[in-house]
């Protein structure tokens, strides 16, 4: 019998809304964090099936009958596993790696295990870095970002510093074998066979899945002139770009407690909404959505608002990543800022109060002016956006993070 490899199962139940799926057989109704219906694997009068969204997975107190997506869909269908996966897979676009090899999948998950835990490591060096007297420019950085150290902390941002062999040395130290930290893509190979760090003289923001786990990097650089401004890390066998969105792991819960998120380009962008105590934020981190993305954050919310720069590329990118959430079946509202405005500059220069002021103002994407006027949308849950909706949608958010001493001057305005 076909095996499916672990990492694969994890992509698909990240991709396949079980909500989503249950809904489109048993009437649901939200109940605080999950959703409510009559079980349909016993007779009921009374609704003891609950679904949750978040956690992935479907219980039902009066039969006892619960377990994830693939459960339910063995179960509904009256399918075996390998075949309730397919159905899944084929659904929602993910791609099946058939193996009938135990030994190699046994292997590859091993793999992803030590490729996990390299990624822990490298990201409390960074931190290390950061925090250490090679740090000081890094730090300077930040402060002048007006990041303060607790949002740092909070985002586990880290230095990586300007020396080759800095993290690689550190790793085999630790006992990781060259070619483990070649598949990390945090080390690199470059001519004459000589391997050294990716990310050097960089401020380092991992990337971590909706689980929390760190399985990328993001680098900015902080040289004069350093070339790119950011490097991220490649695709590896734990890390699909399209699949994965920045912050999530941080903010998916008060997106799912309030039903919307608020979508931006940056990192920074992020990392300053949030400071500012506005929760439920996300980011696509310059590259253009995914349908995977919308989908990923459809588990979570129902509503976002997309606010991108200004400036023709950033209105581009908000157009196409419209179309995507609606087709996905999102409410999607777009917020503009003014010329020369990010969310990162609009919060430091104007405080948290004018960007929540551009939320509060965003408009129904399907009302918005869009430079694309051809643009085909279609809505597949029928959900799209016909009008504004009450903002905040619910008990809105909490005080923004008291700053650190040692931040304190970076106070915003
Ligand atoms: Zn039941």
């Amino acid at each position: 019998m076909a095996r499916f490899p672990p990492g694969f199962l994890d992509d698909l139940k990240a991709q396949a809304d079980i909500v989503q799926v249950v809904q489109e057989v048993v009437a649901l109704r939200r109940a605080g964090t999950s959703h409510k219906g009559l079980c349909p694997f016993h007779t009921e009068k009374t609704p003891s099936f609950t679904v949750n969204g978040d956690r992935g997975f479907f219980h039902c107190f009066g039969c006892g009958t619960g377990g994830d997506v693939i459960k339910f869909v063995q179960l509904h269908e009256s399918l075996t596993f390998p075949d309730a996966v397919q159905a899944l897979a084929q659904r929602f676009g993910v791609q099946v790696p058939v193996s009938d090899d135990p030994t190699r999948d046994a292997a590859a998950e091993t793999e992803r295990e030590t490729l996990l835990a390299v990624h822990e490591r490298a990201r409390d060096y960074f931190r290390e870095q950061l925090a250490a007297p090679a740090g000081t420019e890094a730090r300077a950085h930040l402060d002048a970002r007006a990041v303060r150290p607790a949002t740092a902390e909070q985002l586990g941002l880290g230095f990586a510093p300007g020396q080759r062999e800095g993290l690689k040395r550190h790793l085999l130290d630790a006992g990781y074998s060259l070619d483990i930290l070649l598949k990390s893509g945090l080390v690199v190979e470059r001519e004459g066979a000589r391997t050294v760090d990716r990310f050097r003289n960089r401020l380092t923001i991992p990337i971590c899945r909706d689980g929390g786990s760190v399985v990328a990097f993001g680098g900015r650089a902080l040289g004069m002139g350093q070339q790119p401004k950011y490097l991220n890390s490649p695709e590896t066998p734990l890390y699909a770009k399209s699949r994965t969105l920045y912050g999530l792991h941080l903010t998916k819960k008060a997106i799912h407690r309030l039903g919307y998120a608020i979508l931006v380009e940056g990192y920074f962008d992020l990392a300053q909404v949030v400071q500012g105590g506005i929760e439920p934020v996300v980011a696509t981190c310059g590259t253009a959505l995914t349908a995977s993305q919308a989908r990923l954050l459809r588990r979570f919310a129902s509503k976002v608002i997309v606010s991108f720069d200004p400036d023709a590329a950033g209105q581009a990118a908000a157009v196409r990543s419209g179309e995507l959430l609606v087709a996905e079946g999102l409410e999607v509202n777009v917020a503009l800022l003014p010329p020369g405005e990010d969310p990162d500059v609009c919060v430091r220069r104007r405080g948290r109060e004018a960007f929540a002021d551009t939320l509060k103002q965003s408009r129904p994407y399907l009302e918005s002016p869009r430079p694309d006027a051809t643009s085909r949308v279609t809505s597949r849950g029928g959900r799209s956006s016909r009008r504004c909706w009450p903002w905040p949608p619910a008990s809105p958010t909490r005080r923004p993070v008291t700053s650190s001493p040692t931040g304190s001057r970076n106070e915003l305005a």
